[in-house]
């Protein structure tokens, strides 16, 4: 394969060379092929779907795959983001901090990724500056090109030699045209040249346009940014048109005509009713048959693998359509105006909705405007609750009157995070004599102190990276709901993000008011989930973790799968009704 290079002597930086392209040590140039997907005209239009989508495709042909996502901004991940204004910050099971997008990779491949699959420019440029501070330039002026992109390259190929894959899927962020990405379109261009032909598959996701007033669909817009492509020396090898319905064969070739790119590899990707049949129409239009011939990727598919992979997808998809219990979740929360930013809540609830045949429709209800006074007509028609995880002081006594009513009235409630938290704050006011109880995240001299700053947080200072935060086991209690609804299982691993924990000298008094905390830290004193014994409510657990980072559409997160079945039961669905389903009800398989 490395005849086809185009460079000589790749990785060596010496004073005769102008090439620059740190190669990782062992790397075998043409052993792994990549897919890049670029977006044009307008963000939006769901590129991580449509990456992941593809790369699950090429998976059930038995090949391995792994995506990195190039992010271009400066932040180095996105743990300081506002998920109002960029959606969830999605954990990884490193601890990596990172776009919402990374979770649809994981869902879709069902894989767990970590920080090798997200990149960002803060990273970039910190490692570039770094580098220079070193003295690793040999004395040259450090530049956009030929530097800041090879180290873009660079991690293209740490990726590809970790994780050994077939086909690295790099999506780059943003919109071609943008100042902030553009480099990373230069370092995939320069990459594919060194590579040589047949090792990079460019594709680009653009969008037709459908004006109310034209009534038709029009290319104008998609021609335009496509020429942007060509002129960051971009010829894309497959384009996928995002509308709203199916792009006509008329504006297909349009764009095939003035891309020069072939009409078999213009291909609609028009909006469908989950983003999990996006896999099956891509398959149907021939987009995975396309890759395969254009990186001579054909002798290592396996036959055989890709109908059961198929079939097993399938039924995922024919028990979404098969939800046919209607019932209502109220997701109490800050950001409740931005459903991007409960991402995998959203998804997790389809994942266990389908599971027990429980078409969930969720209300959202901004916390900030609840009270006791309010509650009841606001959660009126809700058959179970959850209190997403949170940060901070607003909107927390309405959670908090919201868990209480939940408690006392017996609506199931599922508690992420800050929800366990204030679920605790609520118990230890209700019911264990402590009326001052609070976070110390709300009230830092509070009286008493139920929720408090993990010990190794009041070292740190600043905002940044102070967390505990990834994956981490969970010792279950023998006898405890959390022990039955993960089958009995010791340990589970979930993903934490938090600073504040319980306060563990007051466990036993708040345990002794009959709360009972079912998953622990093995080896510290911290507090994974807690809930109320069946005989005391029929289901109010929390969990100090987000499980919804960890369902995925085959296996549900056992939290999910449980609120979502004992909300069917307390909308009136019969207990029997949901016991002769057994298979469909059966315990989730935990996520450990
Ligand atoms: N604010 C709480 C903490 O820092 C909860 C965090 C969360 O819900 N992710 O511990």
């Amino acid at each position: 394969m490395t005849s086809k290079s185009n460079l000589g002597s790749l990785g060596h930086t010496t004073e005769e060379t102008e090439f620059f392209t740190p190669v990782p040590p062992g790397y075998e140039r043409g052993k792994t092929k990549y897919v890049v997907v670029f977006g044009t005209v307008m963000s939006g239009l769901g590129k991580g779907i449509f990456s992941s989508s593809l790369a699950k495709i090429l998976q059930d042909k038995g090949l391995s795959v792994t995506p990195i996502k190039l992010e271009g901004y400066l932040n180095r991940d996105s743990g300081t983001l506002n998920p109002y204004r960029h959606g969830e910050v999605f954990v990884l099971d490193d601890g990596m901090e990172c776009d919402m997008d990374l979770g649809t990779y994981e869902r879709m491949l069902d894989q767990d990724l970590s920080h090798l699959n997200f990149t960002t420019s803060g990273q970039i440029f910190s490692d570039v500056l770094e580098k220079e501070r070193e003295g690793r330039y040999l004395g040259r002026d450090v530049q956009m090109i030929p530097h800041v992109t090879g180290e873009v390259k660079l991690r293209l190929r740490e990726l590809a030699m970790a994780s050994q894959a077939d086909v690295v899927f790099v999506e780059i962020g943003g919109t071609v045209g943008d100042v902030e990405n553009a480099y990373f379109i230069e370092a995939v261009r320069e990459m594919s040249f060194e590579e040589g032909p047949g090792s990079f598959c460019f594709v680009a996701l653009t969008y037709i346009v459908e004006p109310k007033i034209l009534g038709e669909q029009k290319s104008k817009p998609a021609q335009i940014n496509l020429k942007m492509l060509n002129a960051a020396g971009i010829h894309p090898h497959i384009i996928a048109c995002r509308a709203s319905s199916p792009a006509s064969k008329k504006v297909r070739e349009k764009i095939a005509m003035f891309s020069s790119v072939p009409m078999d590899r213009v291909f609609s990707m028009h909006d469908c009713e989950s983003v999990y049949v996006i896999p099956e129409m891509l398959r149907g239009a021939g987009i995975d048959a396309a890759v395969l011939e254009l990186l001579e990727l054909g002798g290592r598919s396996e036959t055989g693998t890709e109908e059961k992979a198929r079939a097993a997808w399938n039924d995922y998809i024919a028990s979404l359509r098969a939800r046919k219990h209607p019932l209502t979740i109220g997701v109490i929360g800050k950001y409740t105006s931005l459903r991007d930013s409960y991402a995998s809540i959203i998804q997790a609830l389809e994942h266990a909705g389908a599971r027990c045949g429980g078409n969930v429709q969720l209300v959202w209800v901004d916390s900030a405007e609840l009270t006791e006074a309010n509650i009841a007509e606001r959660l009126a028609g809700i058959h179970g609750v959850i209190v997403p995880g949170g940060f901070g002081v607003r909107g927390a006594e309405g959670k908090i009157a919201c868990i209480k009513y939940a408690r006392e009235n017996k609506i199931p409630y599922l508690g992420l995070c800050y929800g366990m938290q204030l679920a605790v704050v609520e118990f230890a006011r209700s019911r264990c004599g402590m009326p001052h109880a609070n976070t110390t995240e709300i009230e830092p001299d509070c009286a008493e102190p139920v929720i408090d700053l993990l010990p190794e947080q009041m070292q740190i200072e600043g905002l940044g990276g102070n967390m505990r935060l990834g994956g981490f086991d969970v010792a279950v209690t023998p006898g405890t709901e959390f022990a039955a609804m993960n089958a009995d299982a010791q340990r589970v691993r979930l993903r934490f993000r938090h600073r504040y924990e319980v306060n563990p000298d007051l466990v036993e008094r708040i345990e002794s008011a009959g709360l009972v905390f079912s998953g622990r830290c093995p080896d510290q004193p911290i507090m994974q989930v807690m809930e109320l014994p069946k005989t005391a409510h029929p289901f109010f657990m929390a969990t100090q973790a987000h499980p919804e980072l960890t369902s995925r559409p085959q296996r549900p997160d056992p939290f999910f799968v449980g609120l979502v079945r004992a909300a069917l039961v307390y909308s009136g669905l019969p207990q029997e009704t949901l016991s002769k389903s057994a298979g469909a009800l059966g315990t989730a398989p935990s996520s450990a």
